[in-house]
C-alpha cells in the first residue's frame, strides 16, 4: 500500500480557496472581473456582513445552461486553451479557478440569461456540490450570490477581520475597479445601502473625479521607450495625509508597487509639505512580455521586465504636467478661479461671460471701480515693465519681531550677507520678459501686511502671497534651471576645501564627479575619507556645501543613478534659495511687490515654495460679501 494519494478535488478546492480568496474582497474582486470580462456595462455589488454575504449582478453575455456547472470546475475557463495564451492575457481570468475555490468554501447560487435565452437558468452549489440547474426568471446576464462563506471552513472565518475593516477593503476594491474601468457603471450595497453609484463615464479622467470627488483634476502622460505613463491628479494644493490616494494601475490592473509610488511622489517633490501625500490615479502599459502581471492571483503585485522606465514613465507623466502649474489662472478667457464657475451659481450662464460668477456683476461698481483693474490697462503694463530697477533692500531691518519662520533666529545673522546674494538673483539683463499678461502680475498691489504678506487684489477676491514663499520659489527655479543650462558663476579655491565623510561615501560622490560638474562643484579625492571642493557656485555658502555633499553622498551610495543627482541639485538649490531672499519681517515697496509678482510668472510653479507651503492664500470677495451679510 502506497502513502501517497492524489487529494479529493474538494481538498483541493479549499486549499486553492485559500489562495483565491484569502478575505471577502478577493472574492468581490473575481466576480466583478468575470463580469467585466463577460463584456457588461453595468455591475451591481451587493454584500452584507463584512462581505459573508455577496451578490453580483451584471448585465454580460450570460452563459448557457450546459456552462453553468463548468464555470464551477477548477481549470475550466472559457478564456485560454494554451500556454501561449497566458502571456498574451486581455482578460482577467485565466486560470479558472476563481469560481471553484469560491464555491468550495461558501453557498454559491448561479443564475446566468444569454441575449437569446428564453429565460435564465440557476445551478445552486453548497461547498462544492453542485444541485440540479433550474429553469427561473431572470434578466440578461449574470448573478451570483455568494452566502455562508468559509463557514466549513472555521479557521478561515477566524482569521477575517471586523465587518468595517472587510467592508472597507471590499469598497477599496470595487472603486480600484470602477478607475480601471471607466466606462463601466457601478452601484454598490452595503447591507443593504446604496454607497456608491458611478454611472458610466466618457474617459478616464472623468472617472478618477467622479470616484475621488474632486472637481478639476489633470491629465499627464509619459513615454519611456515601450513604456507609456497616463496620470490624472489633482493639484498640489489637494493632498492626502496618507498615501491611499495613489492609485496605481499595470496593464489596466489596480497593482501594490512601492516604487512607481516612490515616482508619484518624486513627481510631487518641492510641491508638497512633509507628511503630505498627493492625490493621483496612474495607468502604466507596456508590451505584454515586458511585464508579468501574474506574479500571485490576489497580491496585486507585477514585476517590470525594466522597471526603471516604468519608474521614469510614472514621474514624467506627472512631472510634465505639474511643471506648467495648469491650476493658476490663466489669463484673458477668464480670471476667474475654477471653484467660482459661473454654472455653480444657479445654473444661470451669459453668453461672453461665462465662467464669471454672478456675484462679479453685482458686486464689480462698489468692491472694485474699474479704473482699478490694472490688468485690464495695457498701457500701465508697458510702463511697468519698463522699469527694471528692482532689487531688495541690502540694509538690514530691524524688524525681527515680526519673524515667524521657523529657524529665523539662526538665518537672521546671515542676513546681511544674504542680502547681497539677492541681488544676484535679480540679473538685470534676465529681466528683459515681454509684457506677458500672466497671474502674478495681473494682481494689483494693495500693499504689505505684516512685513510679510504682500495684499493684492483682482477682480474676484484679495490674493495674499508670501513675500519669504514666493521669493524662495522664484530663486529656487532660477538656480535649477541654471543649473540645467549649465550658467553659473563658479568661484575657484585657493586650498580645496575638505570634507570629510566615509570612504564609501567618497568612492559614490567621485563616480558622478563630472555631473556634480555641471552644478558648478568641482571635486577631487583628497584621501580615502576626505573630498576636496575645488571650486563651487559663488552663491553656495561653505557651511551649507559640506552638509549637502555629504548628504548627496549617502544617497549615491543608497540608490545610484543620476535620479538622486537631480534630487540632491533640488535639495541644495531649496536650501540656497532658502537662505539667500527676502525674509519676512523685511519692508518691501510697491515697486518690488510688482517685480516680485513679476518673477513669479516666469516660473509656472511659483503657488509653491521648494519645501511644498502654498504661496498665496485666496480670499474671493464672493466670501467677503458673506461674511458681511451682504448675501446669503
Ligand atoms: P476565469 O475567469 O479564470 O475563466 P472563473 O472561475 O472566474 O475563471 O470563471 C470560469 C468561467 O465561468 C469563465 O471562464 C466564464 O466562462 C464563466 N463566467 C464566470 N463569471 C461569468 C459572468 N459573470 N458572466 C459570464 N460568464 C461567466
Ligand atoms: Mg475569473
Amino acid at each position: 500500500m502506497s502513502d501517497i494519494h492524489v487529494l479529493a478535488p474538494e481538498v483541493v478546492d479549499q486549499i486553492a480557496a485559500g489562495e483565491v480568496v484569502e478575505r471577502p474582497a478577493h472574492l468581490v474582486k473575481e466576480l466583478v472581473e468575470n463580469s467585466i470580462d463577460a463584456g457588461a456595462t453595468r455591475v451591481h455589488v451587493e454584500f452584507f456582513d463584512g462581505g459573508r454575504m455577496v451578490k453580483v449582478i451584471d448585465n454580460g453575455k450570460g452563459m448557457a445552461p450546459g456552462d453553468l456547472p463548468k464555470a464551477l470546475e477548477r481549470f475550466a475557463t472559457s478564456k485560454i486553451s494554451k500556454t501561449d495564451d497566458l502571456w498574451k492575457l486581455r482578460t482577467f481570468g485565466f486560470r479558472g479557478e476563481a469560481l471553484a475555490s469560491i464555491a468550495a468554501v461558501s453557498k454559491l447560487t448561479l443564475t446566468s440569461r444569454r441575449p437569446g435565452d428564453e429565460q435564465a437558468h440557476q445551478l445552486i452549489s453548497e461547498y462544492g456540490k453542485k444541485k440540479d440547474i433550474d429553469k427561473v426568471g431572470g434578466s440578461q446576464g449574470t448573478t451570483i450570490l455568494i452566502e455562508n462563506l468559509f463557514e466549513n471552513t472555521p479557521a478561515r472565518l477566524k482569521f477575517l477581520k471586523s465587518d468595517a475593516a472587510e467592508n472597507t477593503a471590499i469598497k477599496t476594491t470595487l472603486k480600484a475597479m470602477a478607475l480601471s474601468h471607466f466606462d463601466v457603471e457601478m452601484r454598490i450595497q452595503e447591507n443593504g445601502k446604496l454607497v456608491a453609484f458611478w454611472p458610466a463615464c466618457k474617459s478616464r479622467k472623468e472617472r478618477v473625479e467622479q470616484i475621488l470627488e474632486i472637481k478639476t483634476m489633470f491629465e499627464g502622460e509619459a513615454v519611456r521607450e515601450n513604456v507609456r505613463a497616463y496620470a490624472v491628479f489633482a493639484d498640489p494644493h489637494n493632498v492626502a495625509k496618507t498615501a491611499k490616494n495613489i492609485w496605481l494601475f499595470a496593464q489596466n490592473r489596480w497593482i501594490q508597487d512601492r516604487s512607481l509610488q516612490a515616482a508619484v511622489n518624486e513627481a510631487y517633490r518641492n510641491l508638497l509639505m512633509h507628511g503630505e501625500y498627493p492625490i493621483a490615479v496612474v495607468w502604466v502599459e507596456t508590451d505584454p512580455d515586458c511585464v508579468d502581471v501574474n506574479i500571485h492571483p490576489t497580491k496585486s503585485q507585477v514585476k517590470f521586465q525594466e522597471p526603471s522606465l516604468a519608474f521614469r514613465a510614472v514621474a514624467g507623466a506627472l512631472r510634465s504636467t505639474l511643471e506648467t502649474a495648469p491650476w493658476v489662472p490663466k489669463m484673458g478667457a477668464s480670471s476667474v478661479s475654477p471653484s467660482f464657475g459661473g454654472a455653480a451659481q444657479g445654473g444661470v450662464e451669459f453668453k461672453g461671460t461665462q465662467g464669471l460668477p454672478n456675484f462679479a456683476a453685482m458686486t464689480k461698481p462698489a468692491a472694485m471701480p474699474t479704473e482699478n483693474l490694472a490688468f485690464d490697462d495695457s498701457s500701465l503694463k508697458v510702463t511697468q515693465f519698463q522699469k527694471k530697477d528692482f532689487s531688495f533692500p541690502t540694509v538690514n531691518q530691524p524688524k525681527v519681531s515680526y519673524e515667524t519662520l521657523a529657524g529665523a533666529a539662526e538665518s537672521r545673522q546671515n542676513f546681511v550677507a544674504d542680502s547681497a546674494d539677492v541681488e544676484s538673483f535679480n540679473d538685470p539683463g534676465s529681466e528683459a520678459t515681454p509684457a506677458s499678461a500672466g497671474y502674478w502680475s495681473s494682481l494689483e498691489v494693495l500693499g504689505q501686511a505684516n512685513l510679510t504678506y504682500i495684499v493684492t487684489q483682482n477682480r474676484d477676491k484679495i490674493v495674499f502671497v508670501d513675500q519669504h514663499a514666493a521669493h524662495e520659489r522664484v530663486a529656487f527655479e532660477r538656480l535649477m534651471s541654471a543649473w540645467k543650462g549649465g550658467k553659473i558663476d563658479i568661484q575657484d579655491f585657493l586650498f580645496p576645501l575638505a570634507i570629510d565623510m566615509s570612504p564609501e561615501k567618497v568612492e559614490a560622490i567621485l563616480t558622478l564627479s563630472s555631473d556634480i560638474e555641471r552644478l558648478g562643484v568641482h571635486i577631487e579625492a583628497l584621501g580615502p575619507g576626505t573630498v576636496g571642493v575645488k571650486a563651487a557656485p559663488l552663491f553656495i555658502k561653505e557651511s551649507i556645501l559640506s552638509t549637502v555633499l555629504d548628504r548627496m553622498a549617502g544617497e549615491i551610495v543608497e540608490q545610484g543613478g543620476s535620479y538622486s543627482l537631480e534630487r540632491a541639485v533640488g535639495d541644495i538649490c531649496a536650501t540656497m534659495a532658502c537662505h539667500s531672499v527676502v525674509r519676512a519681517g523685511q519692508a518691501l515697496s510697491i515697486d518690488q511687490m510688482k517685480n516680485l509678482l513679476r518673477e513669479m510668472d516666469q516660473f509656472p510653479l511659483s503657488s509653491f515654495c521648494p519645501h511644498g507651503r502654498p504661496v498665496s492664500v485666496e480670499y474671493p470677495f464672493y466670501k467677503l460679501e458673506k461674511d458681511f451679510g451682504r448675501i446669503v
